[in-house]
């Protein structure tokens, strides 16, 4: 079968490999829409995993599968299904713990397109199908179920991971597809007022749409300054960091209020320390807590999304701004995450 490949550092390309095989817990899916995503960027041109040869990229999907192993109950081919971008094996310890992105080691469970092909191929491998798949509900388009794998769980982990209360005033920082959908999780956890801090315009409408309250725009000077004066000296009660280098985090930390909370899902690919700014921090004691996790996957989790797109509570498919149809607009796709043009939120490439 044909894949789009990392052939190594800062080189991709069509290879040819055999097509996966089912162990009895497993499933292979065809896929039917694959969306690239700033990760693989980082993965392919910034080297942000480490040296991998032709390895197939790609963790977005949505599809259909081909084949079960003997032991999957709920799943056979033919159905169409929501493929989560973090996969992880369900028998461990870290599990347990309550922490599944981490099964089996930090980041484990995360394996497409970085410890395993993934999806941008003609058919992929799911490990234990039966709790990490789910049905994807006809009522819900290909454009729109491909945002649920990756950009809806990760930007409303970051609402998660903020502790939001009814009524508390939430920044956003970075508006791109997951900071939108950080802004749409905040939104959800029932947030007062969302800031939402980006400059470009077709970002600034989705944010508004999905509920940001005030836009601050670094072009308009520090955003710290912006934001401290919108909220009258106090800062926000937590922000939720979906873009930039290292130095956000220290304009996280000042903007947000003593007992409030710093949610971290960017990736930071530079420096080996984050700074923390000491006296912003309380020389340490200033209970402003600073949390940073990878999107939840698993069945359940996709299950959940579903029923938010379902039942119209957020509209994913207003990220999508390019929409491909086949294999052969692949490079293009990716290299529009590397290019970021300024009309880009979101590609998708469809499989029809
Ligand atoms: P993106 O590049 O499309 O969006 C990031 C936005 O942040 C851009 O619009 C950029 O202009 C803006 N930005 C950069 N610096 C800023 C600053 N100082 N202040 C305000 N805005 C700033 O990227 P994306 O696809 O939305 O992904 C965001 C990040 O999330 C990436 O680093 C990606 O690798 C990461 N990610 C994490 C997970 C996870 O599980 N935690 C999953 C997917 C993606
Ligand atoms: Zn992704």
């Amino acid at each position: 079968m044909k894949g789009f490949a990392m052939l190594r550092i800062g080189e991709v390309g069509w290879i040819e490999k055999e097509k996966p095989v089912a162990g009895p817990y497993d499933a292979i899916v065809r896929p039917l829409a694959v969306a690239p995503c700033t990760s693989d960027i980082h993965t392919v041109f910034e080297g942000a995993i480490g040296e991998r040869h032709n390895m197939i990229l790609g963790h977005e999907a949505v599809g259909e599968v081909v084949e079960v192993g003997s032991e999957v109950k709920d799943f056979k081919p033919g159905d169409r299904v929501v493929v989560p971008a973090i996969t992880p094996d369900w028998r461990s310890i870290e599990v347990q713990e309550g922490y599944h992105q981490h099964s089996e080691g930090m980041l484990a469970g995360w394996k497409f397109s970085n410890v395993k092909d993934g999806v941008f191929g003609e058919y992929f491998h799911v490990n234990d199908a039966d709790m990490n798949l789910a049905l994807l509900p006809d009522e819900i388009s290909l454009e729109k179920a491909a945002m649920i794998p990756d950009m809806m769980t990760t930007g409303f982990h970051g609402a998660e991971l903020a502790d939001i209360k009814i009524g508390s005033t939430v920044a956003v920082i970075g508006i791109g597809p997951v900071g939108l959908m950080g802004v749409a999780g905040a939104e959800l956890c029932g947030a007062g007022r969302i800031i939402a801090v980006g400059s470009r315009p077709n970002c600034v409408e989705v944010a508004k749409s999905y509920g940001a309250t005030d836009i601050v725009n670094y072009r308009n000077g520090d955003i710290v300054t912006q934001i401290i004066d919108l909220t009258n000296g106090k800062g926000v009660d937590s922000t939720i960091i979906a873009g930039g280098n290292p130095d956000v985090m220290e304009s996280a930390v000042r903007m947000t209020k003593p007992g409030g909370t710093i949610a971290n899902i960017n990736y930071f690919g530079e420096g080996k320390i984050l700074p923390i700014p000491r006296s912003d921090w309380g020389c340490g004691m200033a209970h402003k807590n600073i949390r940073g996790g990878l999107c939840p996957g698993g069945r359940l989790r996709m299950e959940r999304l579903i029923n938010i797109v379902k039942y119209n509570r957020v509209d994913p498919g207003k990220l999508v701004t390019h929409v491909y149809h086949g294999f052969e607009n692949m490079e293009k796709a990716l290299l529009l995450m590397k290019d970021k043009p300024k009309d880009l939120i979101k590609p998708v490439v469809i499989l029809d």
